[in-house]
Formats: C-alpha cells, structure tokens, sequence
C-alpha cells in the first residue's frame, strides 16, 4: 500500500476544486477515533476533518496538499499522509473507492453510496441507490450456488459527463 501510493503521489489534483464549505453532517472526529480504539493525533484530526469537508474522494497528493495550506499541519509529512490513510482504511474509517483513476483514492467511510465518473475528465458524481438494487442482490444471491449472503457491495459507474460530451 505504501509503495503504491508513493508512487503515484504525482497524481494531479486540484483539491481547492473539490472542498466545499459545509459539512455533510456534522461527525464528531474524536469520537470516530477512540470508538475504533485509534489515538487522537494531530494527523488523523487534520486528515479526517479534511475528509469530512471534501466532497469527492480524495488520493494521498490531494489530502497532503490541502494539509499544507494550514500552517499547523506543517510537522505532518507525506509519509505520514500514507501511514495515517493506511491505518484508517485498514479500521474502516475510510474506505478505498475503485475510481480507475492511477492513484488510490479514499472516502469516509459512514455514509453508503456509489460514484459515476467520467472516463473523460474525471468528475466524480455520489449516488444513492434506490431500493431495486437490493432487488438485484436478492435475486443474484437467490440463483448463486456457492454464496449464502451478501455482506456489502460496491457500485461504481462510468460514462462520459456533460461537459465532456
Ligand atoms: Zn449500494
Ligand atoms: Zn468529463
């Protein structure tokens, strides 16, 4: 996971694009972390409070580059960026979201949808599923003859935006 996301730490991203203002539901960070047994540090504060405001998902470049737009995230270095990423996806506070795109990108981990994304520009767009979806697992499951369950799912889509058609 490391050496993947160093890497790829070049990736162009234009982060002050991606953040907006108000927070989708206010999360109480400190609770997050000791809930999964995880130290309040400086770095998972700042990593987690920049996931909260962002929008679209985020790689390791992007989230290091809006650290270093605030001078109090000066002692946190990429290096730490990856570690810290690493250990909060591995607690499932984040998760990796499969954008196709070639670096590793995140999202917080507390709220269920799917992405669209343009195989063009890159715009990324959440969805929520509506119920026929569960229909389509419940059926998939129904005809399977190795799986009992399904646990969870992901569902990412791709196609071409407005802008780029
Ligand atoms: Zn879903
Ligand atoms: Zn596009």
């Amino acid at each position: 996971m490391y050496q993947y996301l160093v890497a790829n730490h070049l990736h162009l991203c234009y982060p002050s694009l991606c953040m907006n203002n108000t927070s989708k539901n206010q999360i109480n960070i400190d609770t997050i972390l000791k809930d999964n047994g995880l130290k309040v540090t400086p770095a998972r504060l700042s990593i987690l409070n920049i996931f909260t405001k962002s929008k679209f998902p985020l790689n390791a470049f992007s989230v290091y580059s809006e650290l270093s737009k605030d001078k109090k995230n000066k002692n946190i270095n990429e290096a730490t960026v990856y570690r810290t990423l690493s250990s909060l996806e591995k607690n499932d506070i984040l998760k990796i979201v499969n954008l196709r795109k070639d670096s590793v990108y995140f999202e917080l981990n507390n709220d269920h949808h799917h992405h669209i994304v343009c195989t063009i520009c890159g715009t990324v767009e959440d969805f929520k599923e509506n119920i026929s979806i569960e229909k389509i697992l419940s059926k998939i499951i129904e005809k399977s003859t190795k799986f009992k369950k399904i646990k969870e799912h992901s569902l990412e889509l791709f196609g071409i935006c407005k802008v780029c058609n």
